[in-house]
């Protein structure tokens, strides 16, 4: 029945590699998937036992001077209301999660100009003189080498940077033409030279995305090898050339979470925040198909609405992580509240 599902599931979790061939029919089968799960929940659990990962993310400005197709803080984008964070509000954000135990924190933001170089290395050098035991990951687009030479001296541990799409035709689909994959690609190498931990990933189901995208997707983070690799749905944003585009599928989404983790065993994989905003009650699926990160939002509440990457994002403030601890145990899962530093084996 579903023996071929079976016999590459197995390989997988053995070599942790198997053909394009294989990994399009994982893809596109409408055969039982459960061996494909099944197996990738025993390789996650095998590396990380139960744990579940937390990630207090702080969503620091939606200015941003890029016009992504498919993004709704593009800066087109002109019915958003645009804010950028303090310091003061930054640390103050770090200072309540801290208070429940979070020890890794996320600035993310559009790749907003008027944010200089010195104010953000600014904010993490106090952020980690401030929490000396916490991470802090950046998630603020493509810089020069020299900008995240200085963040990492000022004390940034981790990055995250989304490939998107590693096909030149489909990049160009999904960015105005004054953007580059190139250049993409150069920060993530950047990047790594400097050592920081990286994460890469895509969108699941962006328009034009093809199943050969998908699979060159995962040839190349096989290349980067990011420590991090988030993906997440694709979905449409009112105020974009995309508004008519469908979302990306869920079921695709815990698929790739699968090969993702029998492909990258150690990887430190999220259920994205865009996962939740299609199902609220993901979390077990995501969990069970071998995602290991969870990032409860702390920015400020006022905010968290005007962050709206797409449609019908989930406004979940974490006024307390006790219900989100409690999800992640009716999951079958616990909460560790260490930095969640990568494995290096
Ligand atoms: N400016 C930063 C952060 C971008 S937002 C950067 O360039 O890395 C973080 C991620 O959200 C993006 O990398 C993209 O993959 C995802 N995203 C953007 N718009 C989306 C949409 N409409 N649906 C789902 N994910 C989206």
């Amino acid at each position: 029945m579903n023996d071929k599902v079976l016999k590459i599931s197995k390989e997988l979790y053995e070599k942790e590699n198997t053909s394009d061939e294989n990994l399009e029919f994982l893809l596109e089968t409408k055969e039982d998937l459960k061996p494909l799960f099944k197996l990738a929940k025993k390789k996650r659990q095998e590396i990380y036992k139960n744990s579940v990962y937390l990630r207090g993310l702080i969503e620091i400005t939606n200015n941003c001077k890029n016009n992504c197709f498919y993004c709704g803080i593009r800066k087109d984008n002109l019915n958003l209301k645009r804010y950028q964070l303090t310091e003061k509000e930054i640390l103050e954000c770090c200072e309540k999660g801290y208070k429940q135990g979070l020890k890794t924190f996320v600035l993310q933001g559009g790749e907003n100009p008027f944010f200089k170089d010195e104010t953000l290395c600014e904010i993490v050098f106090k952020i980690k003189q401030k929490f000396k035991d916490c991470a802090v990951t950046l998630s603020i687009g493509e810089r020069e080498k020299k900008t995240y030479e200085s963040l990492l001296k000022a004390g940034a541990d981790r990055f995250l940077l989304r490939h998107e799409t590693i096909s030149k035709n489909h990049y160009e689909k999904l960015h105005p033409k004054e953007m580059s994959l190139e250049n993409r690609i150069n920060c993530l190498y950047n990047l790594k030279e400097l050592k920081y931990v990286v994460g890469s990933g895509f969108m699941v189901g962006s328009p034009f995305q093809t199943t050969k995208n998908l699979i060159a997707d995962l040839r190349f983070l096989q290349k980067l090898k990011p420590e991090m690799i988030g993906i997440g749905p694709f979905i449409p944003h009112k105020d974009t050339p995309f508004k008519n585009y469908e979302s990306g599928s869920i079921n695709l989404t815990l698929r790739l979470i699968s090969i993702l983790r029998l492909l990258f065993k150690n990887a430190l994989i999220p259920a994205t925040t865009s996962l939740f905003s299609l199902d609220k009650k993901i979390m077990k699926s995501a969990l069970d198909s071998g995602a290991n990160v969870i990032m409860p939002n702390i920015s400020p509440k006022k905010y968290i609405k005007n962050y709206s990457l797409y449609n019908n994002k989930i406004i979940r403030p974490e006024k307390t992580l006790k219900k989100l601890k409690k999800d992640i145990y009716l999951s079958g899962y616990r909460f560790s509240l260490s930095r969640g530093d990568p494995f290096i084996t």
